[in-house]
């Protein structure tokens, strides 16, 4: 006969580690199943590995999702503060990097170990390295055929995470259990990811690979003031990966790189003061100096500010802070941060994260079409997620 336990997470990343931890102390016996070798892979690399865990203004204006409402109840339920206080009591050092962005001290293993702990300190068992072969519904809950043997559970919990880095052990396992047991799962794409050039624009943005500025990038209603670094590929930086999340296939994007600036101002009041110097050296004055060779060459040629009239410091301008272009795509799950889309909220309970078709399935975390800003709005929404699944299950 099969090993009965109440209650059996699938993926044992943010979400379902907080849901173990959750549900076995509320007395429910537990067992996380995860394919790979070791937990909370992704907990350890993140936030260049010191874990942004979370941000403390997490709201629905910083999740992207068919039904941005959705995630209010479990982020009211179980806010960024808490998780801070559950960090606190295990002893972890952090502190506030930006603005509402908080990151260990130490290392994300931190993270990871707390968890672990946790999970284990609650009664839950972590059971790694084990593959799941077939999942059925029974009278009573669900059979579960594992490379280490028969399960059956009261309650399943989904948290397979999303596509993203299949280097690191993602697989399509939730999506499909989702869509086997009739809920709607919308299409998925690559989220937080870098975006690509095409051949011709790379080769006129090669010398610049390796640069960094403050941009302000938009697009459409959407923007976000950040860091933007050229790349041998395209363009990377924090501001390209918020909007990478909101842009499609054929769009256009519009990136001002000296957004605090009036380059038309300064260039004209440059001209009356020192007509004989070239456009490039003002825009050195804020932009990094191959940027500003860059555009002042391509906008300008060799000639001094003297020689320019207004419509060109007008073109300089617009190069500098008008600068629209057209991505050819995005560098794929290969790199996305976070995958976009997944398990239809329509189909869940926002109260607890149960289907509402399929008693006493879950879905939580990143499978859910749940998907945050970068900044570590994402950890908060597997911890919320996992936690009100945990008061349920
Ligand atoms: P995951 O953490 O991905 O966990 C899913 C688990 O399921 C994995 O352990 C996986 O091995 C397991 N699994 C998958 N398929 C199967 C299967 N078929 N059988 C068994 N087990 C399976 N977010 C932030 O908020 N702050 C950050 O600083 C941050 N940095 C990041 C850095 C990188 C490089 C990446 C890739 C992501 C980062 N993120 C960050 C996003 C964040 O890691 C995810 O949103 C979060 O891990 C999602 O949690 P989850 O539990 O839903 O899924």
């Amino acid at each position: 006969p099969p090993e009965r336990v109440d209650v059996v997470v699938l993926g044992a990343g943010a979400a379902g580690m907080m849901c173990a931890w959750e549900a076995g102390k509320r007395g429910r016996s537990v067992i996380v199943i995860d394919h790979a070798r070791a937990p909370g892979e992704k907990i350890r690399i993140s936030g260049g590995g010191r874990c942004n865990f979370t941000h403390l203004d997490s709201a629905p204006r910083t999740y992207l999702s068919a039904n941005p409402g959705f995630a209010i109840s479990a982020l009211k339920r179980y806010t960024p503060q808490d998780f801070v206080r559950r960090v606190d009591q295990h002893g972890i050092a952090w502190h506030e990097k930006t603005r509402g962005q908080l990151f260990c001290d130490g290392s994300a293993r931190q993270i990871v170990d707390m968890l672990t702990r946790g999970l284990a300190d609650a009664g839950a068992e972590l059971r790694l390295a084990t593959t799941v072969t077939d999942i059925e519904r029974s009278a009573d809950g669900f059979t579960l055929a594992t490379s280490t043997g028969p399960l059956a559970c009261r309650a399943l919990v989904v948290a397979t995470g999303g596509k993203s880095i299949p280097k690191m052990g993602a697989t399509g396992l939730g999506y499909e259990l989702a869509a086997r047991f009739g809920l709607n799962v919308l299409p998925t794409r690559p989220g937080l990811v870098p975006l690509t050039l095409d051949p011709l624009q790379l080769e006129r943005l090669a010398p610049l690979a390796g640069v960094a500025v403050e941009a302000r990038v938009r697009h459409g209603k959407t923007r976000f003031e950040d860091g933007l670094l050229f790349t041998h590929r395209g363009l990377s930086g924090p501001a390209i990966l918020q909007i990478s999340s909101y842009w499609r296939e054929g769009e256009e994007i519009e990136i001002a790189l000296a957004p605090a600036t009036d380059v038309f101002a300064r260039l004209r009041e440059a001209r009356a003061r020192h007509g004989r110097q070239a456009a490039s050296s003002v825009l050195a004055e804020f932009l990094p100096k191959r940027l500003a060779q860059r555009i002042g060459e391509q906008e300008t040629g060799a000639k001094n500010l003297a020689d320019l009239p207004d419509t060109l410091l007008r073109a300089i301008e617009a190069a500098v802070n008008g600068w629209r272009l057209k991505p050819t795509a995005s560098e794929g799950y290969r790199t996305a941060e976070v995958t976009l889309g997944g398990v239809d909220t329509a189909g869940l309970d926002s109260r607890s994260m149960q289907a509402r078709h399929v008693p006493s399935l879950y879905f939580i975390g990143e499978v859910v079409d749940v998907t945050g800003w970068l900044g570590g709005y994402n950890f908060q929404w597997a911890w919320s997620s996992g936690w009100v699944a945990g008061q349920s299950v």
